[in-house]
């Protein structure tokens, strides 16, 4: 009798394990199938293990790339090179190309009917970008290398994501590893790389102070152009005589925030950085972000001086930058950017929906509503309104000292403070020179076709 006991636990345990995996696989094969099925090697859906099905659109409709025997792509060569990180090449080279990274949906598979062969053109993938704004920020960047980002901050539709060097999908050339023309050319700079944010990163200073010391906007600082703060000499452009917190972001006066970044200390300022997203991973529909970098501990005061102003070893994520300024528009949070708008059977009829995502709260409202002020007031005291015709347009400039290159990396990030408009942009053109003049001339180039196109 014990015996029969003992097996009858034993044969339930066992009938109990059975149920747990069908329940598992049951559970991930509805979850993960479209995954599964588009695995490189499976051959209804990859020919010599390329992905072939399925149409990527702009969100006008605009077929970027279409499979019919081969991969096609739009016919105009600047919108081509504008959205090949994007839209992404058959190989996978380009980790972030929609061919990559969404290929499940491209095939329009789902668990009930499998990679369906009646519909066997797969799904079209429309994105949120628009193709002409996209190649306009192209040619605006002129050779140089960089990324322009504009999202709705209210969204979260990514409307232009440009990333330069980029090749002629249609033509690929062939790439050596050391061709400097092409130095990583496979990367998206916008969503992908880090680089020295120059004086950009002021706006996390400024944030850091405004919560912080609480007489700050009763402060002047006094520039006599080189500095002695936490023992290194810090230099600005030109003496800036004496400022206020505000004036003090106005010209970016080098002296007043490496001044302000010793004060409140490195431990405040790598709690700054990470409340304002900036050390996030955001995920672009599955596509993570590079975390931004900060060392505020390397070099005692000097290092930490050096850091406030954005040299030193920071390392900041174009997109993160962007999604800050969307914030310190949008009270303090804003959307996370999305790429992909929907997807629909060929037929047109859609098979997802858009929906918003919404950052935590990245700054108090009161501190956004501050530097709001602030960054519009830096246009109309340092940038020039007329720069910018027509656009109610708050912004930061930055103008970055790279080690490999004599010429410096220029910055621009901001924001439109227009109900009807609500974008957020970053623009970074790398060997630029000065951030206010080369990269703000590319803003406001993008920003106009945007506005005029009706974003
Ligand atoms: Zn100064």
């Amino acid at each position: 009798m014990k015996k029969i006991t003992s097996r009858t636990i034993i044969c339930f345990l066992l009938a109990m394990v059975l149920l747990a995996g069908t329940l598992l696989f049951t559970f991930r094969f509805f979850t993960q199938g479209a995954e599964w099925a588009s695995f490189p090697s499976n051959r209804h859906l990859y020919t010599d293990g390329v992905l072939s099905r399925g149409r990527v659109l702009d969100t006008k409709g605009d077929v970027l790339a279409a499979y019919s025997g081969g991969w096609t792509y739009n016919d105009d060569s600047s919108i081509r090179r504008a959205t090949l990180h994007a839209v992404g090449d058959p190989s996978g080279a380009i980790g972030t190309g929609a061919l990559t990274r969404f290929a499940s949906k491209l095939t329009g598979y789902n668990p009930v009917t499998g990679a369906d062969t009646l519909l066997s053109d797969g799904r079209d993938l429309f994105l949120t970008i628009d193709a002409e704004v996209c190649a306009e920020a192209y040619r605006a960047l002129n050779g140089h290398k960089g990324t322009v980002g504009v999202y709705n901050y209210e969204t979260g539709e990514i409307i232009c994501m440009v990333s330069s060097p980029a090749y002629d999908p249609a033509n690929p050339p062939e790439i050596s590893d050391d061709d400097e023309e092409y130095d990583g050319v496979y990367i998206n700079r916008l969503l992908s790389s880090r680089f020295a944010p120059g004086s950009t990163f002021k706006l996390i200073t400024a944030a850091a102070a405004i919560e912080n010391i609480s007489d700050i906007d009763q402060r002047t600082f006094t520039c006599t152009g080189s500095t002695e703060v936490g023992g290194t000499t810090i230099t600005c452009v030109r003496a800036h005589g004496t400022v206020d917190f505000e004036e003090a972001l106005n010209v970016s006066c080098n002296a007043a925030f490496a001044q302000l970044a010793v004060e409140l200390g490195s431990s405040v300022m790598e709690q700054y950085t990470e409340e304002t997203g900036l050390t996030d991973s955001y995920s672009v529909n599955g596509i993570r972000t590079a975390p931004s970098a900060f060392d505020f501990e390397a070099d005692g005061d000097a290092g930490l001086a050096w850091s406030g102003v954005g040299q030193g070893k920071d390392l900041v994520n174009p997109c993160s930058l962007m999604i800050f300024s969307g914030a310190v528009a949008g009270g303090g949070k804003a959307a996370v950017p999305q790429i992909i708008q929907y997807t629909a059977f060929t037929e047109g009829v859609r098979t997802s929906l858009y929906i918003r995502r919404s950052t935590s709260q990245l700054l108090e409202e009161s501190t956004a509503d501050q530097l709001k002020s602030m960054m519009k007031s830096n246009v109309e005291n340092n940038y020039g309104r007329s720069n910018f015709p027509g656009l109610d347009i708050g912004a930061k400039s930055g103008t970055a000292q790279v080690d490999t290159s004599d010429a410096d990396n220029a910055w621009f990030t901001g924001f439109l403070d227009d109900e009807d408009h609500p974008l957020a942009f970053v623009v970074l053109v790398e060997g630029g020179g000065s951030g206010a003049s080369a990269a703000g001339r590319v803003a406001n180039t993008v920003l106009q076709k945007a506005v005029d196109a009706g974003y």
